[in-house]
């Protein structure tokens, strides 16, 4: 991320601000404390966020704002007054929102919506609307605050997007636009994209009061009436992608293994029939190995569970650079680990566990005590024929159990009996 810039002749306060935001974002800030210095700074940088107050001692009555403005910044502005008039003058402007300057509250909530803002540049908004201006309008709002923006005039266009694209994160539709209409649009979409994994906001304008009722019992997750501020939008805008977020948080956290990252047993057995049809569409085959660290118990005895965790995490590396994104690589429980890897032949498969075999046996890690601790796998490999996939893995669990009771440290791959 570029820089910030602070424009605030009170240099106690532009300092707080500097360094809370350094603090918590680590990014640089530079401090202006006229808009003479701001303009040298703007000269010399580019910068994400410019938060500038109004009044300075050569800018009385807030020339800074409309400098920025002209200068196509993205301005938040500090103030210490905020009544009616002074917010419908400020949101005219093409700002991004005005502090209020009292107290530590306030600093944190700009921290906050710094870092809304560096979030929304990963997301990509669809907007439908069959008004040009109103797409336009939509589209500058938006990227104002950072978001990247595709706009479609009708429901069909909408829905083709959506199916190409896998990086649309949000979806705001109006209501009458020919073709397919906002309201066919939002129930199409709800056929597979449910409210938690697919925010759609609709818009209607001021007649449609059923119409909005409507949009929300068939899956809209808010609306806006037309006509709506500028202060409206955005509140509602980073509403609904902040929670979007949140539940991906949540999702992920179900899916995957706390101390590896890995992904779990449980989003293992979601997937991996999906991965085996695919797999099949391309005329690839499916292996499973599952790895099990030798004598692991010894290690926690000897060097305690904490270097035990590591002696995990070092083996989840090995397997996710030993592998490719298209295998599934996945932490069953303990220290035992199942992937499903997706090759054109057996030589592949088998080699891709002596990678891993070897890389385990030639690593080692040093504990908190400064003892080198190396170990060793066994893996059990097995090939996924037409069957059930629970009877390869059970294949692949009895070649593990032989590999340990063969000597360990090695291979075992037998086919299906
Ligand atoms: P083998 O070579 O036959 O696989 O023997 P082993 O000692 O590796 O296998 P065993 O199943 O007897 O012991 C596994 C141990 O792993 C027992 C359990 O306490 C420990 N363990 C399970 N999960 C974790 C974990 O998340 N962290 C740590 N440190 N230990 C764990
Ligand atoms: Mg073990
Ligand atoms: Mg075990």
């Amino acid at each position: 991320m570029s820089r910030i810039l602070v424009i605030e002749d009170n240099k106690t306060l532009a300092n707080l601000i500097a360094k809370k935001i350094f603090s918590e974002l680590s990014v640089e800030v530079d401090t202006a404390y006229t808009l003479k210095e701001a303009k040298l700074f703007l000269s010399r940088y580019n910068y994400f966020i410019v938060l500038t107050d109004l009044n300075l001692p050569d800018s009385p009555n807030g020339e800074v704002v409309d400098y920025l403005v002209k200068k196509d910044q993205k301005v938040i502005i500090l103030t210490s007054n905020i009544d009616k008039a002074f917010r419908k003058k400020m949101m005219e402007k093409s700002i991004i929102d005005y502090i209020k300057k009292s107290g530590a509250a306030d600093i944190k909530y700009v921290i906050e919506m710094i870092k809304r803002l560096r979030a929304n540049q990963k997301h990509t908004v669809l907007v439908a609307d069959d008004s040009m201006p109103m797409r336009t309008r939509f589209k500058n709002l938006l990227e104002h605050l950072f978001f990247n923006v595709i706009t479609v005039a009708h429901g069909e266009e909408a829905l083709n997007i959506l199916q190409s694209r896998q990086d649309v994160s949000m979806l705001i539709t109006d209501y009458n636009m020919p073709v397919i209409n906002g309201f066919e649009l939002t129930k199409e979409i709800r056929k597979k994209l449910d409210k938690n994994t697919f925010p759609i906001i609709a818009v209607s304008s001021n007649e449609d009061e059923e119409l909005i009722a409507l949009f929300l019992k068939n899956g809209a997750n808010d609306y806006i009436k037309k006509p709506f501020s500028k202060e409206e939008f955005y509140c509602r805008i980073n509403n609904s992608i902040e929670s979007y977020e949140n539940i991906q948080t949540i999702l992920n956290s179900a899916n995957r293994d706390f101390l590896t990252g890995l992904y779990n047993r449980r989003y293992f057995f979601q997937h991996i029939n999906n991965l085996c049809e695919n797999a099949k569409e391309n005329y690839l085959d499916v292996y499973i190995a599952m790895v099990d660290i030798d004598k692991f118990k010894s290690i926690n005895d000897t060097y305690g569970h904490d270097e035990g965790d590591k002696a995990i995490v070092m083996l989840s590396e090995i397997l996710q650079s030993s592998t490719q994104p298209k295998d599934l690589v996945s932490r069953f429980g303990g220290e035992e680990f199942c992937i499903a890897l997706i090759t054109q032949d057996q030589q592949t498969a088998y080699a891709i566990c002596e990678r891993i075999r070897t890389s385990v046996e030639n690593a080692s890690f040093v504990s908190a005590k400064g003892e080198e601790i190396r170990y060793t796998v066994s893996i059990g490999l097995a090939k996924h024929e037409e069957a059930d996939i629970n009877e390869t893995i059970n294949q692949a669990d009895m070649n593990l159990y032989e590999a340990k009771n063969s000597g360990r440290n090695k291979i075992v791959f037998k086919e299906n009996r």
